[in-house]
Parts: C-alpha cells; sequence; structure tokens
C-alpha cells in the first residue's frame, strides 16, 4: 500500500526533498521499505517560501519509493528516517480535490486533523489517480550537460557542496569558488581515464571538465568545510555518469580505474592522422 508524506516549508532535521524524509515514531507502521509515496505540502504559513513550492495550496508534488527506513539517532523522542529513491518531481501542483472530490477519502471528523498527519496510508487506487493528475517535471539529461550544468549534474545528484540552511530541507549553497579550485588542483584532464575534453573536441571544449564530489554531499557534518583538494577530482562527463550510476553505491575513483576496461579515447599518436 502506498502513503502520501507530509512536507514542512520549515524543517528543522536534516532531511532533503526525494532524498530523506523525517517523521516521527508514530508513524512508525505506517512507512515501509519498498512502498511507494506521494509528496504532499498543507496551505502556505510563511509567505517567504513562496518560490519554493508550486502553489500555496495544499497539494501534492512529487512521488517516490522508500527503501531504508532506520532511526534518527539525535533524536530524543524515537523519531526515524526513510530513505528514498526514484523522486519524480512533478512539473505543476495537484490539488487535494479535483472537481470537488477529495482524492484521499477524508474521515468525516475530524477533518483538520487528518490533513496534519505526516503520513497518510492510502490505497493504490487514490495513487494512481493523483499520479495521473500529475505531469512529471522533466530532469536534465546528460546529453544536455553544459559547462554550468556539469555542477548541476553534481546537484541533481548529492547535493551542492556548501553551507546548510535552516529550511526546506537541505539545501546547499552554490560555490563556482571550489569548483575553479579543484580544476586548479586538479587539473582539465579525467582523473580516472585521462580524457582530455580540449584534445578531443578541440578549442569547443576547451576548459570543460566535470567536478565530482568524492564523498556523499549527505555524509558532510553542518557546516564542514569542504577541501578541494582531498573532497573533489575531476572527471569526464562518462567517467562521472559511471560512478554516479547506482546511487546507494558511489564508485571511488579508485574502484572506477579498477573497473576501466578498454580504452575509449583517443592515444595522443592517432590525433591528425
Ligand atoms: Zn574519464
Ligand atoms: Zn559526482
Amino acid at each position: 500500500m502506498p502513503a502520501v508524506i507530509a512536507e514542512s516549508d520549515v524543517s528543522k532535521w536534516s532531511d532533503e526533498t526525494g532524498v530523506r524524509y523525517h517523521f516521527p515514531k508514530q508513524f512508525k507502521g505506517a512507512l515501509s521499505e519498498g512502498m511507494e509515496v506521494l509528496y504532499y505540502k498543507c496551505r502556505m504559513k510563511e509567505k517567504e517560501f513562496k518560490n519554493l513550492r508550486l502553489s500555496t495550496k495544499p497539494h501534492y508534488f512529487g512521488v517516490g519509493r522508500v527503501v531504508r527506513i532506520y532511526a534518527d539517532l539525535d533524536s530524543t523522542t524515537g523519531d526515524l528516517f526513510a530513505d528514498i529513491e526514484g523522486f519524480k518531481p512533478f512539473e505543476f501542483a495537484v490539488p487535494t480535490k479535483v472537481d470537488g472530490q477529495y482524492f484521499e477519502p477524508v474521515p468525516p471528523t475530524p477533518k483538520t486533523n487528518y490533513w496534519r498527519s505526516s503520513v497518510r496510508k492510502i490505497n493504490q487506487d487514490v495513487f494512481d489517480r493523483v499520479r495521473s493528475h500529475a505531469v512529471l517535471k522533466e530532469q536534465p539529461s546528460l546529453s544536455s550537460v553544459s559547462e554550468d550544468g556539469a555542477q548541476e549534474f553534481e546537484t541533481r545528484i548529492t547535493g551542492i557542496e556548501g553551507k546548510k540552511i535552516a529550511y526546506y530541507g537541505v539545501r546547499y549553497e552554490r560555490n563556482p569558488k571550489l569548483r575553479s579550485r579543484a580544476i586548479d588542483i586538479h587539473g582539465l584532464r579525467c582523473n580516472a581515464c585521462n580524457f582530455d575534453f580540449e584534445k578531443a573536441y578541440g578549442e569547443h571544449a576547451k576548459g570543460f571538465i566535470h567536478v565530482h564530489h568524492v564523498k556523499p554531499i549527505s555524509e558532510y557534518e553542518e557546516d564542514q568545510v569542504v577541501d578541494p583538494a582531498t573532497d573533489m577530482i575531476t572527471l569526464c562527463a562518462n567517467c562521472h555518469a559511471v560512478v554516479h550510476k547506482k546511487p546507494q553505491q558511489l564508485l571511488s575513483v579508485e574502484q572506477l580505474k579498477g573497473v576501466l576496461s578498454g580504452r575509449w579515447v583517443f592515444d595522443d599518436s592517432t590525433i591528425g592522422k
């Protein structure tokens, strides 16, 4: 059976939309591994969140699947985390009711308490109907990664380096300084396969490289300093994609070199022949 999970605009927990959901102990039995979930937001209470939501009204905004449930060790009241995979944000908000009919079967009394619940079990039919009203947001594809997009790619998968701020789950500040520092240190050649964009594609691709975070951003402590020398590395787009192929199993550069068989890059000697 699927469930609805409610996300607040303000969160003091280290949850992250589409990645990790924090919930109180009383809903322990309501979420289980493998369960499909609908992300929900209640009516907006503070205006400053307007641009961070799809609607100011109560709405559904994405789907995903629970892959792991575990205790929040920082919680003194037995709260839990659920890791989410396959999160797909909606392009537009799906309202809680269409044609005067709620998707969720709301108990007659007390109505207000029902919507306040963090986790609400629903049946497959409700899930499918909400899903059928949703347009899934286009995810950036690897083939369209631009110089800026290289950083986007990292963002999409692990978050961006930087300071954690205290609203809307976990957000990280974009930091182009760290990116260029990493390139200064690690160079413009791929550190796994030695691919050189300029050599392969000429002037048009000069200076292009992906900057990869060696450890997933979720493992960083709050306000921990990212050291471009040890925490970042430069990789070509192919190697970078392979490192992230399985989100739960990030490969190290050494592991990547181990699985890399066969050179597909140009040998210097073949250039110009
Ligand atoms: Zn490479
Ligand atoms: Zn990466």
